[in-house]
């Protein structure tokens, strides 16, 4: 039996057309821009909370870093979710929700709204 898997966009989490390349990871290069810039987001949050990241990465306790959420203002601890499901520890916004709208008014500042 032949198995056939679906690949999908690791960023959006299409799939991925027929016959694409094995080394293909996204489904467009807006997917791929958005994984890098997420990407980039996620390495300096780890830079700015190397003590956390040690603590996680040695099994040692721990204090979550409190974070605001750029979007909608509000705290939230680092590594936990407001949805029930659970978040990465190096998530930046509070909710996919905020991520998404971050994303989007990054996007219409960078598309030249302004005159
Ligand atoms: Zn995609
Ligand atoms: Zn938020």
């Amino acid at each position: 039996m032949a198995r056939k898997s679906v690949r999908t966009c690791s960023q959006c989490g299409s799939p991925l057309p027929e016959g694409s390349r094995r080394s293909r990871r996204y489904c467009s290069a807006a997917c791929r821009t958005k994984a890098w810039r997420w990407k980039r987001e996620r390495e300096e949050w780890w830079r700015s909370n190397k003590e956390f990241a040690a603590a996680l990465r040695e099994g040692r306790p721990y204090h979550r870093p409190r974070q605001r959420c750029p979007v909608c203002k509000g705290w939230w601890f680092t590594g936990e979710a407001t949805g029930g499901n659970r978040k990465r520890v190096d998530a930046l916004y509070c909710s996919p929700r905020c991520r998404t709208r971050a994303y989007r008014q990054r996007r219409s500042r960078s598309e030249g709204v302004t005159p």
